[in-house]
Parts: C-alpha cells; sequence; structure tokens
C-alpha cells in the first residue's frame, strides 16, 4: 500500500522539505506506518519565517471584520470536512473514530468561529489622567508568532493557538507534533482553500529535536505558543528567554479527583471513569489520581474498578469502541513500563494491569493497553508523582478535607482537578485550595472558550482561553495626549 504523503505549508503552497526527507507516520491502532511527514529543518524554518514576515504588514492592516470573515470560513470548512477529518485523526492517534468526531473535530470548529467574533467584540482603555492628559492603550499584534502543538488532541489543540494569533492580526508558523501530523496537513489545504493570503499561516512538520528549537530560536519569531510535555518546555524556555520572547507554556498534569463521602457515588464514579480513561488517558486534564473519603473508598473502588474492566477496548473504527490504542510504540512502552514500576513500588492491580488485545485481526499488531487500576501506593512514590499520560490511574484513601487537599497538592504538577461533593461549602472551599488552573466541582472537561487555561507549578506558564489568549498574541502600547490647558 503507498503511502499518504505530508507536505509543508510555506507562503501559501504545499511544498517538500529543502532535504527531500520524510519520515514514517504509523496508525498505532494497526502498528504499520500510513503516511509519510516531512523531516524538515532549519532551512525549512527560515522559508517559513520569512513566509511569514512578507505576509505580516498586509495581513495586520486588515480590518478586523475581514479576518473574521476569513475565519469563519476556515471553521465552515473544517466542518463540512468534519468526517474526513475525524478519520484521519482517529488514524493518526488511535482514539476511537467516535471521539475525533465528537470531541476533537466540533472543537477546532469552535476555536475558529469564537476568535473568529471574539475580535469584534473587543475594546481598549483609557485612563484620563487629572484634567492634564488622556493615555490610551492600542493593542497591536506581535508579527510572526510560533505555534507549536502536541499529538494528543491535535487539530483541536493547534486551532487554540493558531486562531486567536491570526485573529489579533499575527502571521503564524506552526509545527505540529510529527506522531499525528494529518489533520494540521489538512488545515493548511483549507486555509489556502478559503482565501487566507499566502504567507499568515505557515506550517513546518518535522522532528521536535530538530524542527522545534530551530522554530523557537529563530530571530524572526517573537513569541511561542506551546503545548507538550514539561521537559520540552523547558527546553523552550531555555532557548526563547535570552532573546526575550513572549511564551506560553502549557505542559503535563498528575491531576487529582477527589471524592468526598457526602458525593452522589454514581455521578462520581461515572465522572471519575471518564476523566480517568478518555482518550486512552492521553488527556492532559485526565484525573489519574483518585483520591477518595474512607467512609466510601471501598464501595467506590469496587464500581470504579468494576467500570474500568467492562471498558470495551477495540478497533478505533468500530462503533461502541470505548477505549482505542495508545499513540505510539514507544508510548505503549512508556505505559507498560509505569504498570511495572506500579508493581515494583509495592502497589497491587485491581483492572487490567499490562497489553489488550489482539483486539481484532486487523489491529493485531497495534498498541492497546488495558484500562488499568492501582491501589496501595503512598503519595510519595514515583507513579503517583510523575506524569504517565495513558490508560492508568491510582486510587488512594482520605482522612479528612486537610488531608485530601495535602495528598492533591503532592506533586509539583497544577494543571486540572475535580471534585465531588453535594456540599456547596466545601465545594468552594476546596476549590480555592487546590494547587490547580482549573477546578471542575461534580463535572470534568466542560469546556468554556471565555476562561482562562492554563496550569500552575510544573503545568506551566501563561493562560490561553478568550481574553488571556487575545492579550497573549498582541502587545500594548500606550499613547498619552496633553490635553491643552
Ligand atoms: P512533547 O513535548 O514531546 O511535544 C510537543 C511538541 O513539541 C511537538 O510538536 C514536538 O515536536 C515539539 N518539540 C519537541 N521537542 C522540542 C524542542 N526541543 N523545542 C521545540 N519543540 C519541540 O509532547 P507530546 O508527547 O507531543 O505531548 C504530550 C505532553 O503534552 C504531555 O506531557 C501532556 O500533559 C502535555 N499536554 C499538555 C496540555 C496542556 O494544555 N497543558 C495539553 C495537551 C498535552
Amino acid at each position: 500500500m503507498s503511502l499518504a504523503r505530508i507536505l509543508n505549508f510555506v507562503g501559501g503552497e504545499c511544498l517538500p522539505p529543502a532535504s527531500n526527507r520524510y519520515f514514517e507516520v504509523f496508525d498505532p491502532a494497526v502498528g504499520h506506518p500510513w503516511a509519510l511527514a516531512p523531516d524538515s529543518d532549519a532551512s525549512d524554518v527560515d522559508a517559513a519565517v520569512d513566509a511569514a514576515t512578507r505576509a505580516f504588514p498586509g495581513w495586520s492592516r486588515t480590518t478586523a471584520q475581514e479576518r473574521s470573515k476569513l475565519l469563519l470560513a476556515i471553521a465552515d470548512r473544517i466542518e463540512a470536512d468534519a468526517y474526513r477529518l475525524a478519520m484521519e485523526e482517529c488514524i493518526d492517534t488511535g482514539k476511537p473514530l467516535e471521539v475525533a468526531r465528537t470531541v476533537d473535530i466540533p472543537r477546532a470548529v469552535a476555536n475558529f468561529r469564537f476568535f473568529a467574533t471574539a475580535i469584534l467584540h473587543t475594546s481598549s482603555e483609557l485612563h484620563a489622567t487629572d484634567h492634564a492628559a488622556l493615555n490610551y492603550t492600542l493593542r497591536r499584534p506581535l508579527g510572526p508568532v510560533a505555534c507549536i502543538s502536541p499529538w494528543n488532541l491535535p487539530l483541536y489543540l493547534l486551532t487554540w493557538k493558531v486562531a486567536p494569533a491570526l485573529a489579533a492580526g499575527n502571521t503564524v508558523v506552526a509545527k505540529p507534533s510529527e506522531v499525528t501530523p494529518m489533520t494540521a496537513f489538512r488545515l493548511a489545504e483549507i486555509a489556502r482553500d478559503a482565501g487566507l493570503p499566502p504567507g499568515v499561516l505557515n506550517i513546518v512538520h518535522g522532528l521536535g529535536a530538530k524542527t522545534g528549537p530551530a522554530l523557537v530560536s529563530h530571530s524572526g519569531i517573537r513569541a511561542v505558543s506551546f503545548t507538550g510535555g514539561t521537559a520540552t518546555g523547558a527546553d523552550i524556555a531555555r532557548n526563547a528567554s535570552p532573546r526575550f520572547k513572549k511564551i506560553s507554556l502549557e505542559l503535563g498534569g498528575k491531576n487529582p479527583t477527589l471524592v468526598f463521602a457526602d458525593a452522589d457515588l454514581g455521578r462520581a464514579v461515572r465522572g471519575a471513569l471518564r476523566a480517568a480513561f478518555s482518550n486512552q488517558g492521553q488527556i492532559c486534564l485526565c484525573g489519574s489520581r483518585i483520591l477518595v473519603e474512607r467512609p466510601v473508598y471501598a464501595e467506590f473502588l469496587e464500581r470504579f474498578a468494576t467500570s474500568a474492566r467492562t471498558l470495551r477496548v477495540g478497533d478505533p473504527l468500530e462503533p461502541g469502541t470505548e477505549q482505542g490504542a495508545v499513540v505510539s510504540k514507544a508510548h505503549f512502552e512508556k505505559v507498560l513500563g509505569y504498570i511495572d514500576l506500579a508493581r515494583r513500588e509495592g502497589g497491587s492491580i485491581v483492572a487490567g494491569g499490562g497489553p489488550a488485545g489482539p483486539v481484532n485481526d486487523r489491529c493485531r499488531d497495534g498498541w492497546f493497553v488495558m484500562p488499568t487500576v492501582v491501589i496501595d501506593l503512598p503519595q510519595e512514590c514515583r507513579t503517583n508523582r510523575e506524569e504517565v499520560f495513558g490508560p492508568f490511574v491510582t486510587v488512594l484513601p482520605f482522612d479528612d478535607e486537610d488531608h485530601a487537599i495535602a495528598l492533591a497538592n503532592g506533586t509539583e504538577y497544577g494543571l486540572a482537578a475535580s471534585l465531588w461533593t453535594e456540599n456547596v461549602s466545601r465545594a468552594h472551599r476546596v476549590a480555592d485550595r487546590l494547587d490547580a488552573g482549573t477546578v471542575w466541582v461534580n463535572c470534568w472537561m466542560v469546556r468554556d472558550l471565555r476562561v482562562p487555561f492554563g496550569g500552575m507549578k510544573s503545568s506551566g506558564v501563561g493562560r490561553e482561553g478568550g481574553e488571556e489568549a487575545l492579550r497573549f498574541f498582541t502587545e500594548p502600547k500606550n499613547v498619552c495626549v496633553q490635553v491643552p490647558e
């Protein structure tokens, strides 16, 4: 079978990399390559930044109305092409087609629509200095910016950066994950067909360690918006900071799910299960440490482990599949390595505990892991502190509110938390004390594009989401006008 060929998108054209070298992109459900992607190097990055630099003066002077119209046209085209995009995202990632169809693609459409309309409603500040002067603040786009995204929700997370950057009047050089590049390539074609001027959006594919630093350290790039692992974020900060670039880093997590004894236990079990295993546990917001108040610990564990055991691991293309493949062989081995570590640290496995499958003949070489639940591990062990990013959770009991908060805050991360209680005072009190950029009460992963999104501690700096994203992609300029006597 011939492999689909992905190209870079530079100056409005789909182009091969200068070296003409490609690497293989795998379908994790079958364990075989299905596409080739450009192995770009610094010369491809240079060409993309040049194109973005040339396009910037024109694009930054377009009216908000014009930009809005183009971004809405992109959203419409993504929506019109939703089935094909969902299918390609499913093949790239191994996630169930249904998840790509109902989460990833609609959220990518929503990202473009939200920022396309948000820029029509911005306002600027004015400060009257007694009766002597008027200070007003202009917010101007930065110039060419870099948007670097991960593999877990490829089109959704890429568009959450690209849409506000373009809406605010910047030009973009995007670098999608090399593990899942296909839908970014489709986005390039869609942007071109929607009439986005050449050079406004450029997409350079390539390996993280080669293309990434070339882009981050390029002197023409004014800001870097990054989502990915914490170690990569540190590398980006090291490269970007000496050049005084703005950076926004959305990084890893080890998020707690807190279940209090007064919770509606049925809802809490269903909510914790979704938070644990959605997208095979490969969402930065997944609740991978479940903390349960002692009086309901045994009952919660019984119901939760039973539900985890009955999750349907299967071919991502089959309707009814709840758990697809994990994204790559390397990631499959990493997750299995953590299951081994949990055993070595003294944990007891109460669900899953190893590879799943073969789920069917088509997927006999795919990388599937059983949804795994581990108990009997203390908070201090590596299993409970390090991000696994797979279908793997631990469950720990707690004694009271203070103990729950100490456990919840006991990692270097601070991205998100969900808490389950019917006591409204406790909900507010605990939410306030958790180290987390987002706290969900009696729900998980409900998204409102207007709220600031991001992490505390090693989960990152900066915030995405509505106003925060538009602020990140602009810089304020103060104009002071003296008022004559
Ligand atoms: P990753 O850090 O390996 O890669 C992310 C992106 O960075 C890819 O495009 C990669 O090619 C690029 N990259 C790699 N090395 C680079 C470098 N030195 N300089 C510049 N770019 C480089 O992450 P991943 O494995 O693709 O994604 C999983 C991680 O992402 C998890 O840790 C997860 O928690 C995190 N994540 C965070 C959020 C959030 O919003 N906080 C959302 C999704 C995923």
